[in-house]
């Protein structure tokens, strides 16, 4: 019963980060105005927003016009209601799932502002960095001095990648979005999160780049963002960290 009702609360919260996810690429306002339907701006009634209900009763087409409404709204809210149950089911009512719950929204956020416009928005990464610092004052497993070294980590080893990259082959490598967006991992998860994050995040690329290089055109194989890549690393260290940072401690 609670974990239904975590799930509502966490899609209820997703069908806002669609608003962010369309807004904040245009600088629009979060706020004002109101959801509208972006073929023909009729504006959208309270019943028709209950999140992936409505899209299922309307089966993805606008009440009034009638054209597609894009599956990303139902797929976001359900991520989001998904990922609060799980931070729920492995935080339980504590301010750390709260918080944890905030970053990865914002990583969620991330994730499809850069899918579909290969920018991670500064607006979010910049405040998140502070923001981690901040929140490292009320996570139990991540100190303040962690999540300095972290920024230090993340936001440096990455321009250091970065600048070694284009020295030697002349080409840009990563963004300075990536970078922004590393440096704000390290503040919310430590720096003993970045190693992993790197590493994991490449396999992946390597893994998606690699079996979409087989269907797509190199033209289109360019163009995947790496920014969704360091969000799932993110992701698997939310839940795995302490067993991931165990398991590459004592290896040697
Ligand atoms: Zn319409």
């Amino acid at each position: 019963m609670i974990l239904f009702f975590v799930f509502v609360l966490g899609a209820v919260i997703g069908s806002f980060l669609n608003v962010c996810i369309v807004r904040l690429p245009r600088g629009e306002s979060l706020i004002r105005p109101s959801s509208h339907c972006p073929h023909c701006n009729e504006s959208i009634k309270f019943y028709d927003n209950i999140p992936i209900i409505s899209y299922m009763i309307l089966r993805g087409k606008c009440r009034y016009c009638k054209n597609r409404i894009s599956a990303q709204y139902p797929v976001v809210e359900a991520l989001t209601g998904l990922m609060a149950i799980a931070l729920f089911m492995k935080y339980g009512p504590t301010v750390q799932f709260l918080l944890l719950f905030l970053f990865s929204s914002a990583l969620l956020i991330i994730t499809f502002i850069d899918l579909s416009h290969q920018i991670i928005p500064d607006v979010i990464s910049i405040p998140g960095i502070p923001c981690g610092i901040g929140a490292s004052l009320l996570i139990p497993t991540v100190s303040w001095q962690d999540s300095l070294l972290g920024i230090l980590v993340g936001g440096g080893l990455l321009l250091f990648i970065a600048v070694g990259y284009k020295w030697i082959t002349d080409r840009e490598g990563m963004g300075g979005g990536d970078i922004k967006l590393l440096a704000m991992m390290g503040a919310w998860l430590g720096w003993k999160a970045i190693p992993f994050i790197i590493l994991a995040s490449s396999l992946i690329g390597i893994l998606i780049g690699g079996g979409s290089g087989l269907l797509l055109k190199k033209s289109l194989r360019a163009k995947i963002p790496f920014g969704p890549f360091l969000a799932i690393a993110s992701l698997i260290y939310i839940f795995f960290g302490p067993e991931i940072i165990r398991w590459y401690t004592t290896w040697q």
